[in-house]
């Protein structure tokens, strides 16, 4: 089969592999309609995530049809259309019992790494590096899904896959960032960074009962999203003499928002002072991430406000302004999506007509036009918003329209 291989910081290939097969008998192996590429896979082809390995396949984002099931498998069966959760389940551990599955306990048999990293390790992942696992991501044709009764979500209608394969990430991981905000009737949420996460926290933020959201980026298309498909009002911190802090304060009655959504996580690209120190520190592989997303989040939020991490961050962070968190009294929430709490819910919103998950894709592509687009995504170039791919054909990029533009 092709697959899409990370083969070193900054190359990525499409390489002939063997096709995947059954291991275990819970195993599922699928034949992948769609997948995606995500903002988080731009952390593994820049190099921020350690323990890849050349070869490896990668893509958390995907569905697809039951091509086969192993013996134990029993609530799919060949020819079933599914979407699949990033994150690896049992759906039997301590943690899984709590609905908290991205924390599973038996998923990652590289516990190890992590948990002398951690303290304890997470689930696995797929296609995301061997400290989490070292699973075959879905960027393929085929992929082989652990604990196929535990994570697929089977598609009853015939709604097209692009309206459901965000259920796969990036919707539950916005919706889930949504929910730790803890948002009350009526309250001002500012959310940053307005990728796909991002937009998704918007949606979700308004479905939660925030009366104003208020979204910052610097990308005019990703604005243009935010303001015309999501209904936010719009900060572009790049603009001159932009301070996003009083911005913020002057939208919400001089106190702050209630609560601020840090969408943009580890590789933030920020403009002041500590930006450049972070980027130097990266750079040198003594700081792992680049905080001045969260920073500003924390700096932004009203006193006895929460901040809400969906980002994605791996290591120990500079200068973050801890004083400021505490000298204000909020409330922190972060983590990987609980992934299979949501899969059925927000499913449901979308079978509902409620949203239209699709409303972001702004390229479709072949699969060999692949390593190109991971360059167009990490560069932000040609007004991209997200790209999906079609793993069964060759090439050809088609451009689609936002419903917004
Ligand atoms: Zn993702
Ligand atoms: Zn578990």
């Amino acid at each position: 089969m092709k697959a899409v291989c990370w083969m070193g910081t900054g190359k990525v290939e499409v390489q002939t592999v063997a096709d995947p097969a059954i291991i275990n008998p819970s195993d599922v192996i699928l034949r992948v309609t769609r997948t995606a590429i995500c903002g988080s896979d731009l952390h593994l082809f820049d190099g921020y995530i350690p323990t890849m390995e050349s070869g490896d396949i990668l893509g958390h984002e995907f569905m697809g049809v039951v091509e086969e099931v192993g013996t134990e498998v029993k609530k799919l069966k060949r020819g079933d259309r599914v979407v699949v959760p990033f994150t690896i389940a049992c759906g039997n551990c301590f943690f899984c019992k709590k609905d908290l599955t991205s924390l599973c306990d038996n998923t990652n048999p590289n516990a190890r790494v992590c948990e002398e990293m951690y303290g304890y390790s997470g689930s696995a992942l797929f296609g995301y590096s061997h400290i989490y696992g070292g699973f075959a991501g879905g960027q393929a044709q085929y992929v082989r899904v652990p604990f196929g009764d535990v994570g697929p979500i089977k598609i009853e209608s015939d709604i097209d896959d692009e309206k459901v394969l965000f259920l796969s990430d990036i919707y539950p991981t916005g919706y889930q960032g949504a929910e730790n905000a803890q948002i009350q009737p009526g309250d001002t949420v500012a959310v940053f960074g307005c990728g796909p996460v991002g937009l998704f926290a918007i949606t979700s933020a308004y479905m939660l009962g925030a009366g104003r959201v208020i979204a910052i980026d610097r990308f005019p298309e990703r604005l243009a999203l935010a303001r015309d498909y999501c209904g936010a009002t719009v900060i572009d911190y790049s603009e001159k003499d932009m301070s996003v802090l009083e911005a913020l304060r002057d939208l919400s009655d001089g106190i702050g928002p209630d609560s601020v959504i840090d969408c943009v996580g580890m590789e933030a690209h920020g403009t002041d002072v500590t930006a450049l120190y972070d980027k130097v520190d990266q750079a040198l592989m003594l700081e792992t991430d680049r905080p001045t997303a969260l920073r500003q989040c924390i700096q932004a939020v009203r006193k006895g406000g929460t901040v809400s991490i969906p980002g994605v961050y791996g290591g120990d962070l500079d200068k973050l302004n801890f004083g400021a968190a505490f000298g204000k009294g909020i409330t922190m929430k972060m983590g990987q999506t609980n992934m299979h709490k949501y899969l059925k819910p927000l499913l449901d919103r979308v079978y509902a007509g409620q949203i239209d998950p699709s409303f972001m894709i702004s390229h479709r592509i072949g699969i060999n036009d692949v390593p190109d687009m991971y360059k167009t995504w990490r560069d932000k170039k040609d007004n991209v918003t997200k790209i999906v791919i079609d793993p069964f054909r060759d090439s050809g990029i088609e451009k689609l329209r936002s419903k917004a533009a």
